[in-house]
């Protein structure tokens, strides 16, 4: 497999953004409400506290805004949530299936007016997403289109077998989904771009200050660091699957699960070859390829579920593979970047978000399908925040049963692959 020389963890997205330095907190701070963790979920939060005019806010990171997997997804910002369309359906009914559908729509265009609002250059392609089918099965995208029309009430398009492979030159696919709302951008310019709103909204953000621990002070909390702390009246902790050890309640009810991205050389002429579309595609496998056509002419390609991180040459290697079985005309391809993230996925793979009984907020288990669930996640955090908990209500049965620990997480893997296996056997 060819590979570029400079090949190392970096992820294309954090090469390819002007970085903008936060302070680390190096002082005893006060405000209203601490957040824990710059990814989506924290930042959603944060800037709908702005925008409801809450400016006394703090965000902290360990690492750097986006170091977590919102600075290194596929980009992908469609509806609903890790939680299958059915299985959600079959959870709550399907009035309430419908009305949470609805929710992540609304969450995508929130994002697309904040990209706007913000002016946040974040390469958005407003082009759709294809569901391309894996298996010769016309039934099974029949099915799935009648389902979202008259259960959930949204239209995805219908594409031939014939329409699709004018788009995606592979002999791998029988036809799609299209879902036109749906679009693709640079997730950690966009993680920057909504930083840079927080700050200059009012609030706070510093980065290299990870939180060791988080105590009661009186009426308060006291979220020490390694140079300072913060005194806050709330604190919400949304640190998804970078959690580790800092507040065990939560970190035992979800399981931070990898999966892997690499991103080609500039192809030139050579991407028309397999794709002749703005679109994003994933397909109908549980364990489904994600790409997308990135500027430079480039292609982002992600894949895999695995309960491990891995090094850039494995990711590479494994993903050139896996390019190749869908576009074996893309042969000899250089890869550029490869690299690994940690999603969090709670036990019933919905969002968990809420109020722990000693008054501590948080937000996460956003799984693989986090963009727009963070984003709602944000809004509905920050109402709870300011005295209105009734959209929390909402989310309140996907409560924080325990993943299992070591034990859950070799369960998650042998569940993975017996879903691999079957799909593989479908084939
Ligand atoms: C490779 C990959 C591809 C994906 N593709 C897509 C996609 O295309 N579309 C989609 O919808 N979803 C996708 N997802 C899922 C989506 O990215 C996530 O669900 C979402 O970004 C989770 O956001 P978060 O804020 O909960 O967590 P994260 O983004 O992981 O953020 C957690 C943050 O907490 C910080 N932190 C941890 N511990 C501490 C501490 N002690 N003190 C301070 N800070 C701390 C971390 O540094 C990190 O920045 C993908 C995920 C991965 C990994």
């Amino acid at each position: 497999m060819p590979h570029s020389a400079l090949l190392s963890d970096e992820s294309y997205y954090h090469a390819s953004v002007a970085t903008e330095i936060y302070p680390t907190l190096q002082e005893n701070a006060e405000t209203a409400i601490c957040i824990i963790g710059a990814g989506f979920a924290g930042l959603a939060t944060a800037i709908s506290l702005i925008e409801r005019g809450e400016r006394n806010v703090v965000l902290l990171d360990a690492e750097t805004v986006g170091h977590g997997a919102s600075g290194r997804n596929g980009g992908f910002v469609f509806g609903g949530y890790s939680l299958g369309e059915r299985d959600l359906s079959a959870a709550v009914g399907v009035e309430n299936a419908r009305n949470l559908y609805q929710l992540s729509l609304d969450a995508v265009e929130t994002i697309r007016q904040r990209i706007a609002k913000y002016q946040i250059d974040c390469d958005a392609r407003y082009a759709g997403v294809y569901l391309a089918n894996w298996f010769d099965d016309d039934r099974l995208l029949d099915a799935q289109q009648r389902f979202m029309r008259d259960t959930l009430g949204v239209e995805w398009q219908r594409i031939s077998r014939q329409q699709l492979a004018e788009r995606l030159h592979s002999q791998r696919y029988f036809g799609a989904l299209f879902e036109e709302n749906a679009f693709h951008f640079h997730p950690l310019k966009y993680a920057r771009g909504i930083a840079k709103a927080i700050v200059a909204g009012g609030g706070r953000v510093h980065e290299r200050s990870r939180v060791t621990q988080i105590v009661a002070d009186g009426a308060s909390w006291r979220v020490v660091t390694a140079q300072g702390a913060v005194k806050a009246r709330e604190v919400v902790i949304c640190c998804g699957g970078y959690i580790e050890k800092l507040y065990p309640a939560l970190a035992s009810a979800i399981l931070p699960i990898a999966t892997y991205v690499m991103v080609t050389e500039p192809l030139g002429e050579r991407l028309q070859t397999a794709l002749q579309t703005d679109a994003a595609v994933y397909d109908t496998r549980f364990a489904f390829d994600y790409y997308r056509p990135l500027p430079e002419s480039r292609l982002l390609w992600g894949g895999r579920i695995s309960i491990r991180e891995r090094g850039a040459p494995e990711v590479a290697r494994l993903l050139y593979g896996d390019m190749l079985k869908v576009y074996p005309q893309l042969a000899g391809t250089q890869v550029d970047y490869a690299w690994s993230g940690l999603m969090s996925y709670g036990r019933h793979k919905m969002p968990q978000m809420g109020k722990l009984p000693n008054g501590l907020w948080y937000g996460m288990g956003f799984g693989g399908h986090g963009v727009g669930p963070t984003t709602l996640a944000g809004e509905i955090l920050a109402r709870g925040l300011l005295g209105d908990a009734a959209a929390l209500s909402k989310f309140a049965q996907w409560g924080l049963p325990s993943t299992g620990g070591a034990a859950g997480l070799l369960a998650a893997q042998m569940v993975y692959w017996y879903y691999e296996l079957r799909d593989w056997l479908r084939e």
